[in-house]
């Protein structure tokens, strides 16, 4: 098939078969992800075909790297839905996406790393190619039960344990990458044990993505959290009961211009909190923060059993720091990777075990930045400034405050005094990388225990 062969209902050409969403308005809507695997088998074109037309409409919607889940609620989700949509000739290919919290919660709101997949192994097994989808719930990492069969949802393959990352061409989806297992069984319904909360809160996600495959939902406003922590703060911040880990919150707030946008675990806590729905937060914030909140006459409330935040481990944070450097520093200067996995106390074996495509491309992404020569002038110059930023005490340091340093880098490896200023801005912010990541490891656990109900 070529582009432009395919004649919508309307009568219009469209450049990609319209296919339509599937699922729309309930809570088994289909992924985004979803969508783009079953548009890639149909037309039968590899991947970058279908990337490089839809970035054609946008400024970079799809990047070349291994990225996150679609429908995950980033800044780029507008363009990559009109350009789709235009594609295709489709419409409401948003309520496969978080698009109407999207202005509401984090973008890590999913509370999972979503390169990888989530998935029902009912679902795979009766697997149909005319209406079988993978559901944007199972992206939720709180959500336990598929929607449909009411089993668990699982995220690695049963007989080896691999992970399965999101873009597997659909003829080898529901096989594992690594041992070829069947990916789908006859897996047994929880429902009938969960424990009611357990219940509630799969109910609680579900009630969330069947808002956002609503086709006449639109995109709730942005100060929709804020609204609702001020409310709280107002009708209840003053009460003696006040369980400690909320107060905690509700000072800490104070210190922030903005309430930090939420994660599903959040919204969780404070529909718990204050005996409501999750989406009556999102959809009538104020009446939802000032009805009679539970902790009044429930004392045991704060020991709820929404706890598990996760402790970051180091490989996670070495993750998230190679990708950040990849995405922020890429253009100007990226580390050697020796640096960054020394601060982070991995070795290199260890990472490539457990993210080689991210290693890999990082690694050539540093080679291209020049010859032999080039690297050694430079990582002489980045290893100086760093040691420069550490004497400077860079918690309250700005870009602007770091042209001293720049001669000083510059001379330390010969390189132009161009080429200075960009390292010591990589290494700016790498050094306040290091320092965030080496306090997300000391506080969290101990925060576990006291305000972890709260806010993620
Ligand atoms: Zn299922
Ligand atoms: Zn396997």
């Amino acid at each position: 098939m070529k582009p432009g062969h395919f004649i919508h209902p309307t009568g219009h050409w469209t450049i990609l078969p319209p296919l339509p969403l599937r699922g729309i308005g309930t809570s088994m809507v289909e992924s985004l992800d979803s969508y783009l695997t079953r548009l890639l088998r149909v037309t039968g074109w590899p991947q970058h075909a279908i990337r490089q037309l839809a970035n054609a409409r946008g400024d970079m919607i799809f990047t070349l790297r291994q990225e996150g889940a679609l429908s995950a609620p980033t800044k780029v989700l507008n363009q990559r839905i009109a350009a789709l949509e235009a594609l295709t000739g489709q419409q409401h290919f948003r309520c496969g996406t978080l698009w109407a919290l999207s202005q509401v919660v984090s973008i890590k709101a999913y509370g999972r790393a979503t390169k990888y997949r989530r998935w029902c192994p009912r679902c795979y097994l009766d697997w149909e190619e005319h209406r079988s989808v993978e559901a944007l719930a199972w992206e939720v990492a709180l959500l336990e039960a598929c929607p449909e069969h009411g089993c668990s949802l699982v995220d690695a393959c049963p007989k080896c344990g691999a992970t399965q990352p999101v873009q597997t061409p659909d003829a080898i989806r529901r096989v594992c990458r690594v041992c070829h297992a069947l990916l789908g069984w006859t897996a047994p319904r929880i429902t009938s044990t969960q424990s009611p909360f357990e219940r509630w809160i799969d109910q609680q996600i579900c009630s969330l993505i069947q808002l956002c495959a609503d086709p006449q939902q639109g995109q709730l406003p942005e100060k929709t959290f804020a609204t609702f922590f001020d409310t709280l703060s107002k009708c209840h911040g003053h009460r003696a009961d006040l369980p400690s880990a909320l107060r905690v919150s509700l000072r800490m707030r104070c210190y922030e211009s903005h309430a930090r946008a939420p994660t599903f675990r959040t919204l969780l806590n404070f529909a718990a909190l204050q005996g409501c729905s999750v989406t009556d937060i999102v959809t009538s914030p104020e009446s939802a923060a000032s009805a009679e909140p539970l902790f009044g006459f429930w004392k045991d409330f704060d020991r709820l059993p929404l706890d598990g935040l996760d402790v970051v481990s180091k490989e996670r944070l070495l993750e998230i720091g190679l990708e950040r450097l990849l995405d922020e520093a890429g253009q100007l200067y990226l580390p050697p990777l020796a640096a960054v996995l020394d601060r982070a106390g991995i070795v290199e074996h260890d990472a490539r075990r457990e993210f080689p495509e991210l290693m890999r491309e990082y690694k050539v992404r540093y080679s291209s930045q020049g010859s032999g020569a080039a690297l050694k002038r430079m990582n002489l110059a980045f290893n100086s400034a760093m040691r420069g930023l550490h004497d400077l005490d860079p918690t309250w340091l700005k870009q602007s405050m770091l042209y001293k340093l720049h001669k000083h880098v510059m001379r330390a490896g010969g390189i132009s005094i161009e080429m200075a200023r960009n390292i010591c801005k990589v290494a700016l912010m790498f050094h306040r990388m290091v320092r965030d990541a080496q306090q997300r490891r000391k506080t969290w656990p101990r925060s576990i225990s006291e305000h972890t109900m709260w806010s993620k």
